[in-house]
């Protein structure tokens, strides 16, 4: 199975369906972070790729080890960069497999020779400048006797020549191509990590790559690409023109929420670092939120003031579901909170314009409250102002903690993470708390950006210095601010 170039988002719909089944995966380096993450608990994960220089398995042990686990009966993914039949070795384990009489089959992936130069701008064909490609190893000793390269055929080719793997012997490749009549002027594009979010591109003649790409250090993995299409690169370019592109974002709302916030920041060009600080922890459903439940067709009002507090109080509801509320007015916070709402069949009767408790207070000014069982369905340790207002309403006013919001140290590679990041965004006031009492900070340098003031209060209260205030309190207005400010911080080209 291919797991395309590195980028998840090329994964294919086949390959995630087999690593959820499968019973144990065979994995190699270059596979896209976060690959696994949809295997079983159970699965065996077992790394058999090759580092450079330190064999985890020979060939031949990987191949005897896949024919060994599909005798036993075992769904097994055997899991490759890019393409498995791409240089890489897949027809040699399906090869292996078929003499042993274990079924199979093969799905294929993304291969790094057009992804890379795909997220260069650089497409391998053309109508007017290539009507062939050619995929080439670069690995092969050009010096050996019996290389398995044709150097003359090469020279010849009419099209666009991709290397994989040659990085390292650039500056010979060039020279026998050079040898074998290419022209000295003809565009050359090496691709450093293509679809990662390190992606680096280079572009210079075949007589003057060599050289180049040794002046700016370009590591592997990388493409090497010749031919006229990766002038194109010039009028095509496009990861590059993003507004946040270079931009490393750390992201430390809890996992649960963080997906459409980082989603949102990878489309617009930055690498998104998570770093959750918190947690979501329901509260079990006993004592007061018991009594709640119990008593849910009493209530003339009731307000939501986060999408948590939606899914947790519809789990809480136990086998009920939208029409225990049917005789209640409904009130949400904000669109997120709304959104998770409508999910369930209830269309908010009232969302303020601005998506703090006190807009939430006014927005309610015309609902009828005195007298009345309010339910205000919250987090734990939410600040009191909306219960408190309703109360001098007249309300009877239950203030129920649907879950609460605990601390959740960073892990080595997330700290790693956050040291790197360009910008911190801070969506409440805990994720602020809670980062900072784990003992991690934002790195000196990097940009703090806050969803609203009362976040802003809490990070200057901890210490940090606020760049980025949101002007609409939630996601999308953070995203904005923080494009605001990258885009006027970049230095014009
Ligand atoms: N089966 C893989 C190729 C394996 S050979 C595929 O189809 O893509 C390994 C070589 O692929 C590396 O040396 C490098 O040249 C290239 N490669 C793999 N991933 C890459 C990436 N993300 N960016 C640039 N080159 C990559």
């Amino acid at each position: 199975m291919g797991a395309g170039p590195g980028d998840p988002g090329l994964m294919t719909r086949r390959s995630l369906e087999l690593i959820a089944a499968a019973d144990a995966i065979l994995y190699d380096r270059l596979i896209p972070p976060g690959a696994l993450d949809g295997a079983r608990p159970d699965t065996l994960l077992r790394y058999v790729g090759k580092e450079p220089g330190a064999a985890a398995l020979t060939q031949e042990e990987t191949n005897e080890l896949l024919v060994e686990l599909g005798r036993a009966g075992k769904r097994v993914v055997r899991l490759k960069g890019g393409d498995p039949f791409v240089f890489g070795r897949g027809g040699e384990e399906a090869e292996a497999l078929a003499a042993a009489g274990v079924p199979f089959e093969v799905v294929p992936g993304v291969t790094a020779g057009v992804a890379a130069p795909a997220y260069a701008g650089i497409p391998v064909t053309h109508r007017d400048a290539a009507s062939a490609v050619a995929f080439v190893t670069g690995h092969e000793d050009p010096d050996k006797d019996g290389s398995a390269l044709d150097w003359d055929a090469l020279g010849r080719f009419p099209g666009t020549l991709v290397f994989y793997m040659g990085i390292r012997r650039l500056p010979l490749i060039a020279e026998r191509l050079l040898a074998a009549g290419r022209e000295p002027g003809e565009a050359v594009a090496v691709v450093e990590r293509g679809t990662h979010p390190g992606q680096r591109t280079v572009v210079d003649t075949l007589a003057g790559i060599a050289a180049r790409v040794e002046a700016e250090e370009v590591r592997p993995p990388a493409i090497t690409l010749v031919g006229a299409v990766a002038e194109l690169r010039q009028t095509i370019a496009w990861l590059e023109r993003r507004p946040l592109h270079g931009e490393v974002v750390a992201v430390t709302r809890a996992r649960a929420q963080a997906s459409g916030l980082a989603e949102r920041l990878r489309e617009l060009g930055a690498e998104v670092v998570e770093t959750p600080a918190i947690r979501i922890q329901p509260r079990p459903v006993e004592g007061e939120l018991r009594e709640t439940i119990v008593r849910i067709d009493e209530y003339a009002l009731v307000c939501f003031t986060s999408p948590n507090g939606v899914r947790l109080f519809f789990d809480a509801l136990g086998g009920r579901d939208a029409r225990a509320l049917a005789g209640a007015v409904v009130a949400a916070i904000g669109p997120g909170t709304a959104a998770e709402l409508s999910r369930r069949g209830i269309r908010a009767d009232v969302v303020p314009e601005r998506f703090v408790a006190e807009a939430l207070v006014e927005a309610l000014a015309p609902v009828e409250v005195e007298g009345r069982r309010v339910l205000v369905a919250r987090a734990a340790e939410a600040r009191s102002v909306l219960p408190d207002a309703l109360r001098e309403r007249g309300a009877e006013v239950d203030d129920v903690a649907l879950y609460e919001t605990v601390a959740e140290p960073l892990t080595e590679a997330q700290l790693a993470g956050l040291e790197r990041a360009t910008y911190v965004t801070f969506t409440s006031s805990s994720t602020v708390r809670f980062l900072v009492e784990s003992g991690a900070r934002p790195p000196a340098g990097a940009r703090i950006v806050s969803i609203g003031p009362v976040t802003s209060a809490t990070a200057e209260e901890q210490g940090l210095t606020v760049d980025v205030e949101a002007e609409r309190h939630d996601i999308d207005g953070l995203v904005d601010a923080l494009i605001a400010d990258a885009t006027s911080r970049r230095v014009p080209a």
